[in-house]
């Protein structure tokens, strides 16, 4: 058995691959072990979502607790109103609109999300905010944020700011974190609050909706380090809460009250 039995049920947004191994002719969902591990370490129950429309993002948030936006290819330029830019990767526009649209039905209902590195950028965009398409002709930062260590330590140092939930979570202040992108969050969207910066260019770490019962993201991985499954536990614990009121919400619209 792994993890408590009756820990809520958190959706792990997924890529669409052509594996290799299946000899690239059938396109495979596929989600990294250590999202899998992070969420059941938590309490949770990891679910797989494979990529869909927009109206199964709101059937599959009827049936979850939380949703966990995993990391992964560049968002289609497209989705915040630009042209691509020619530093632009890898892009899927069905994962786009799909998480897109579980972040809006996410904020509406109160559900639990948390994004992770392409993830909080998915987070902004959704809600109206846009990303540079690439650090490094888009603006003067002189920090790398595309770290080339080879283990998947902590990188470069970010200021998390004081009164907000991250720093609630984590700590105010300044800390390491690891570092995997070529792209950040640049106006944030509305309602967002912006709760860490990277110290040297400025450039935004994390956000959050201070309104929301836990709606935050991180440009980093956390999951790839040791010391911050505070930050799992968090948002596990906020999905269990949510899973409560719920089915409390049920029980009393079955009995007429
Ligand atoms: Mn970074």
């Amino acid at each position: 058995m792994i993890g408590d039995m009756n820990g809520p049920v958190i959706g792990l947004t997924s890529r669409t691959l052509a594996l290799e191994a299946a000899r690239k002719t059938r396109p495979t969902e596929t989600v990294s072990r250590s999202y899998v591990e992070a969420i059941e370490g938590a309490g949770g129950l990891a679910v797989l979502l494979p990529n869909a429309g927009p109206a199964e993002a709101e059937r599959y948030l009827d049936l979850l607790d939380g949703i966990l936006l995993t990391g992964g290819d560049d968002p289609h330029p497209r989705v915040f109103g630009e042209e691509p830019h020619p530093r632009i990767e890898l892009v899927d526009e069905r994962r786009d609109g799909f998480e897109i649209a579980l972040v809006r039905g996410a904020r509406e209902r109160g559900t639990p999300i948390l994004g992770l590195c392409r993830g909080v950028q998915m987070l902004n965009i959704a809600c109206g905010g846009d990303i540079y398409q690439d650090i490094a002709s888009q603006t003067d930062s002189k920090l790398q944020h595309a770290q080339r260590r080879l283990d998947d330590g902590p990188w470069h140092e970010i200021e998390i700011r004081g009164g907000t939930r991250l720093a609630r979570i984590l700590g105010a202040g300044r800390r390491r974190v690891n570092s995997f992108h070529h792209q950040a969050c640049r106006r944030p969207g509305e309602g967002l609050e912006i709760t860490a910066v990277a110290a040297g260019d400025g450039l935004t770490e994390a956000l959050e909706d201070p309104r929301h019962p836990f709606l935050l993201g991180v440009q980093w991985h956390p999951e790839l380090a040791p010391d911050e499954k505070k930050l799992f536990e968090a948002f596990v614990e906020a999905a269990g809460e949510q899973a409560r009121t719920a089915s409390k919400e049920t029980r009393s619209g079955r009995s007429g009250r």
